[in-house]
């Protein structure tokens, strides 16, 4: 549910729709002298992201990961614990 109110008016809306068509509505039909006036709640605040832990440290190996047509075979550098590339070789 949104909550939806007009400033100019006092008028106040619950509603599951679409905000801006309901809101659409009330401007059409707004009592007020001057039209209505959107009331914009204080948005709550946004989760703060945490920056990205890199707990892993990292235990490298060499995997092969591809042998050419010549017979030469190719490793990259990866984590064993989580996986990630960490250079080619
Ligand atoms: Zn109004
Ligand atoms: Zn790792």
């Amino acid at each position: 549910m949104i909550e939806i109110s007009c400033e100019a008016c006092g008028w106040l809306a619950l509603t599951n729709q679409p905000a801006h068509h309901v809101w659409a509505e009330h401007v059409a039909g707004c009592p007020a002298v001057g039209g209505a006036v959107r009331h914009i709640p204080d948005l709550p605040p946004l989760p703060q992201r945490l920056p990205e832990i890199h707990a892993c440290k990292h235990r490298l190996v060499r995997r092969q990961i591809a042998v050419t047509a010549a017979g030469i075979k190719r490793y990259a550098v990866v984590c064993e614990l989580c996986g990630r590339r960490v250079d080619a070789a």
